[in-house]
């Protein structure tokens, strides 16, 4: 049988995942990596038990679990009082693990370095066409039985085919950057779990506290985006601290690498048209409030491997993969923005039933594997 062959745009969680699943099942892959190294963007990130699934589906969940942290409970404090405490284990049958997003990266990327796939960094897909062409930035046509396009939230592979129905920006927004732990300057307390931190009467900030390991802690700064005091970069501690005293350790240790993203949701008419598939944020970006985003788009990016990857017809077996990850993944998208509309309505609670479905999702690939809750750390 003749070896079918993937163009793949975008060298992020999604596109090295469809690359990795699809070289797993027999296809030569070669991945395009606009930036001039493969490498990740951004501070810390949660993965949830569906992304861990999908970690340990394609061999990088032991090396993401070796450098990632694991906090049992999430907990809202509005002015210094608990008003949530989420418990995350085997009982709720769900995980969070965080880390830093170089860590999950490198993981995933250490499996892509082991299978025959090639990488070409410095090459910017600026369209691709349904019989199975992607185009770079310098002039080049490269021909496959499927292109796929992870090239992020400003797809240009999507864009060049039109597939864009709804691209939704919100007034929220977050400033990310890591920070040394600090855990013995902090004052008491239980500095291991993640904490999220309000200060509803006196205006609309928030610091997401996330432990990454034991050196490494990732601080999302929420503030919205008319703001500008306290989306200004870099970090005005004179905004932030007076709000947030119990972590002036941290504040004012701050990386200098950091930036404000607003929140986003994209909806496709379609996943896919012709022998191009879209995924990731380029397909679902979703706002960041359930922390779902890069583990659906590892989700669906394993799936479709699966889905294409002995197909006799790519185009029943695109549109069979759309209708089944879709309505979930759209679930996601829908309840990560209420949560984000509602929450300082409901004092900064945001862990409700519907809101943990997403990460107890079995992703399309890992129904064979054990559960992962009750292995050991
Ligand atoms: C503030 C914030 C917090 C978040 N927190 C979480 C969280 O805790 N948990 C979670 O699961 N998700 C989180 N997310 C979402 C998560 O970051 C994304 O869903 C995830 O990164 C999507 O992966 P991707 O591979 O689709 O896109 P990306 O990570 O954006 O990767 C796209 C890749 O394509 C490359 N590229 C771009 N354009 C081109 C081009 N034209 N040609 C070639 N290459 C190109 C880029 O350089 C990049 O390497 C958060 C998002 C935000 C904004």
């Amino acid at each position: 049988m003749v070896r079918r062959h993937a163009e793949i745009a975008g060298g992020g969680f999604a596109g090295l995942v469809a690359a990795i699943a699809l070289a797993e099942r027999g296809w030569s892959v070669r991945v395009h990596e606009k930036g001039a190294a493969l490498r990740a963007f951004g501070a810390g990130i949660f993965i949830w038990e569906n992304g861990l699934r999908v970690l340990a589906a394609i061999g990088a969940y032991d090396d993401v679990l070796r450098g990632a942290h694991r906090s049992d409970f999430y907990e809202v404090r509005d002015r210094g009082r608990v008003v949530e405490r989420q418990r995350f284990d085997a009982t709720t049958g769900s995980r969070m693990l965080t880390m830093t997003r170089q860590t999950l990266y490198d993981a995933i990327l250490a499996v892509a370095r082991r299978r025959d796939i090639e990488f070409v960094v410095n090459s910017e897909a600026v369209g691709a066409s349904p019989d199975g062409v992607l185009e770079t930035r310098d002039g080049r046509r490269w021909r496959a039985d499927l292109v796929v396009g992870a090239d992020g939230v400003g797809s240009k592979v999507r864009d060049s085919l039109g597939l864009q129905k709804e691209r939704t920006a919100t007034t929220l927004g977050l400033i990310r950057v890591l920070a040394p732990r600090c855990k013995a300057e902090l004052g008491p307390g239980n500095w291991d779990e993640v904490i999220d931190f309000w200060n509803l009467p006196r205006r609309s900030l928030r610091i997401l506290y996330v432990p990454c390991n034991e050196t490494e802690l990732y601080l999302a700064l929420m503030a919205p985006s008319y703001d500008e005091e306290a989306t200004a970069l870099p970090l005005r501690q004179d905004i932030w601290l007076p709000d947030f005293p119990e972590l002036e350790p941290v504040i004012t240790r701050v990386s200098s690498d950091h930036r404000y993203d607003p929140y986003e949701t994209g909806k496709l008419t379609r996943w896919s048209a012709g022998r191009v598939a879209i995924i990731g944020d380029a397909a679902h970006a979703m706002v960041p409030s359930l922390g779902q985003g890069a583990g659906i788009a590892m989700m669906n990016a394993l799936s479709l491997a699966i889905a294409v990857a002995d197909a006799r017809s790519l185009a029943d077996a695109l549109a069979a993969w759309e209708a089944e990850e879709r309505p979930r993944t759209e679930y996601a998208q829908d309840c990560s923005a209420a949560v984000a509309r509602d929450r300082v309505a409901h004092g900064g609670r945001m862990w409700t039933e519907a809101a943990l479905r997403p990460s107890r999702v079995i992703p399309t690939g890992t129904e064979h594997l054990p559960s992962l809750i009750d292995r050991p750390r």
